[in-house]
């Protein structure tokens, strides 16, 4: 146990004696795993982050797979900036059999792996990329659950979706438009006084839910912070996969301060129009001119 969780562990004591005499406990447990708690400014801070450690930890069962950043839609606040900085970035086949050797060698057993982008029924060896992970899944790993991610639009990605084998899980979002309700990723924090104070170590909700991301250029927190390296160019994804005890606060230390995640209470702060904090802007323009170039996940 590290000497977050032990401070947690102790600070949390008098509060549940507290609650406990009012009879209150399992609203105390309500209150400690909710993401209104864990979300909260507060929480994110340096000082509560020292005492009770990290808000958020990655998943070690969950993974993405940021197969290309091809999109032919151009969402608002897209949080892989297809709409901001487009680009037929992707990955290839030989990137899938290492991502594939690689779980192998390591024996991690993944619960889910999700395939998606950019919209990924448009790279153009789809078939062959599912094809691999449903021999992966038949003969290592029989409990994991593929599932390909789609935005369903338009003619050309149903055609794709027809050709999908069965032994995968569609999770088709159906959008109809570029205007959808999304968080507002491109405001930075670091753009906010109030976030001068923040641990960003701490991560969001995110790198539990769908845990870290693999891209062309490798391993990262989570595939969000992926797309965030490939406008601004730190070139610092994992060239490995990560073992278990690697909580890539590296990479969350220099993402999440640019995320628009990380201010995540995504019931107010969801829009349909287009929002951007300063840093972004300037990201943007500067992508626009020249192209960060990053280092590839190959095998060596
Ligand atoms: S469909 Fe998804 S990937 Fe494509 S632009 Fe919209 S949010 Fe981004
Ligand atoms: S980079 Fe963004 S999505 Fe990823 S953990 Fe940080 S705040 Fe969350």
């Amino acid at each position: 146990m590290n000497s977050g969780l032990k401070t947690n562990k102790i600070l949390s004591r008098p509060m549940k004696v507290i609650t406990k005499s009012l009879g209150k406990n399992r609203y105390y447990n309500q209150f400690k795993d909710d993401r209104f708690y864990n979300d909260s400014w507060i929480r994110a801070q340096k000082l509560p982050t020292k005492l009770l450690g990290p808000r958020y930890r990655r998943s070690r069962s969950s993974i993405e797979l940021d197969i290309t950043y091809r999109c032919n839609l151009k969402c608002f606040n897209c949080n892989r900036s297809c709409r901001q900085a487009p680009s037929t970035e992707q990955m290839n086949v030989e990137q899938i059999q290492m991502f594939i050797k690689e779980s192998k060698e390591k024996n991690v057993n993944w619960e889910t792996i999700r395939i998606l982008g950019g919209e990924p029924t448009l790279h153009p060896d789809l078939l062959e990329i599912l094809s691999l992970l449903i021999e992966y899944k038949k003969h290592s790993s029989a409990g994991v659950r593929i599932v390909l991610c789609t935005n369903g639009h338009g003619s050309k990605v149903a055609n794709v979706l027809s050709k999908i084998p069965t032994d995968i899980v569609i999770e088709n979002s159906m959008k109809t438009s570029d205007e959808n309700g999304f968080s507002q990723f491109n405001k930075a924090p670091r753009d906010s006084i109030l976030y001068k104070n923040a641990d960003f170590s701490n991560g969001c909700f995110i790198i539990v839910g769908c845990g870290p991301g693999l891209t062309p250029y490798g391993y990262y927190c989570c595939a969000v912070a992926g797309s965030i390296d490939r406008v601004f160019g730190f070139d610092i994804g994992r060239k490995e996969l990560p073992s278990a005890d690697d909580d890539m606060v590296d990479q969350l230390r220099v993402f999440c301060e640019l995320c628009g995640h990380y201010r995540r209470r995504s019931w107010t702060t969801r829009t349909t129009s287009e929002v951007m904090s300063p840093t972004w802007k300037e990201a943007y323009i500067k992508y626009k001119r020249v192209r960060p170039s990053l280092s590839l996940y190959s095998s060596k």
